[in-house]
């Protein structure tokens, strides 16, 4: 800020320093010599009030300038901060199913790729320096989860009491998966959990923890009605080859795991199958071959079924 006194010195000394000092230390307005007229002093004076008054002005005006900018600063903040949290929102919302609020196939488009770059990295880290040692959770696992006959539930009671099936799942998932795992609306009556930094070896305990919550859940559809559901799983987990772990992709680890599903229906439902493959294999077609060839590859041993079904597995297509 610029600051004029007003200040105007008469003086009988002409001397080159002190009117130096003077300007540079008191602002002064003008310099008078002496003698001077009376009539300049006064126009002196009264110029210098002038100038004085006008700087005042212009210095309030400056002032009520940097409040408002200071008050428009504050209000973009806020509006900023609200942009922010609305987008945030939006985010949230479009990666989320509506229904049941579980996350969508948006979500998983969106996160699992940097998941599995990070898994990967992982791995190649712990086997720079524990070459031959495996490491424990450090796969991602893949369960597909279809509701049986839930058909039958909107025939019998209508669309708003299959709704309210839909939104249930949401709760009994929860209780058996952890709060970092991905939890997903497939589509329809179709459930998608990934695990992340899992052990496969837990793979078959999840899957039946899953099952029998689900078919011991009592399923409220109205004020005096509830019923009774089951499910069947298909899981597999990433990577499919632990010597191999990048040539098979999540999209081809879900489609074992769906088709391991389609085989649960098959076997009679309320039922879980996995499907892994053995510690050496490095087979670069084995994901084919897993969902075409599935009877000879579980014969042949390149792949492996482990389910909660005692009897035969039906993997007719
Ligand atoms: P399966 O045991 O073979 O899986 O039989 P299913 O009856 O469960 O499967 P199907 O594919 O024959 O039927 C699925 C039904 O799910 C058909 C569809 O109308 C219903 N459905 C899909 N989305 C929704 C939804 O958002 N709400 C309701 N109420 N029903 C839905
Ligand atoms: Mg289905
Ligand atoms: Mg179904």
């Amino acid at each position: 800020m610029i600051c004029i006194n007003l200040c105007i010195i008469v003086t009988g000394f002409i001397d080159v320093e002190s009117i130096i000092d003077s300007v540079n230390k008191a602002h002064i307005y003008k310099f008078i010599l002496k003698p001077f007229e009376s009539v300049e002093f006064l126009w002196t004076a009264k110029r210098a009030v002038e100038t004085f008054e006008l700087q005042k002005k212009l210095d309030d005006h400056l002032k009520s300038l940097e409040q408002r900018v200071e008050e428009r600063t504050r209000e973009l903040a806020g509006k900023n901060e609200e942009l922010q949290q609305a987008y945030v929102k939006l985010e949230q919302v479009s990666l989320t199913d509506q229904l049941t609020e579980l996350k969508n196939r948006r979500f998983l488009n969106k996160y699992l790729d940097a998941d599995i770059a990070q898994c990967l990295r992982t791995r190649q880290d712990w086997n720079e320096k524990h070459p031959g040692e495996l490491l424990a959770n450090a796969n991602m696992l893949f369960f597909i989860i279809d509701l049986d006959h839930f058909k039958a539930v909107n025939d019998t009671h209508g669309h708003a009491a299959g709704d309210s099936v839909l939104r249930a799942i949401k709760s009994l998932l929860e209780a058996v998966f952890r709060s970092s795992d991905y939890l997903i609306r497939w589509g329809g009556e179709e459930f998608l959990v990934v695990a992340r930094s899992a052990n496969i070896a837990d793979a078959p305990q999840m899957s039946e923890r899953l099952r029998e919550i689900i078919a011991n859940h009592e399923f409220t559809i109205g004020a005096d009605l509830s019923l009774k559901m089951t499910c069947s799983i298909g899981y597999a987990s990433y990577p499919f080859m632990n010597q191999a772990p990048d040539v098979v992709t999540w999209e081809q680890i879900i489609n074992i795991a769906d088709n391991a599903l389609y085989a649960a229906k098959k076997s009679g439902r309320n039922a879980w199958i996995g499907i892994t493959t053995a510690q050496t294999t490095t087979d670069s077609d084995i994901a084919n071959q897993a969902l075409i060839n599935t009877k000879q590859m579980l014969e042949d041993e390149s792949i492996f079924a482990h389910s909660s079904l005692s009897g035969l597995i039906n993997w007719d297509k």
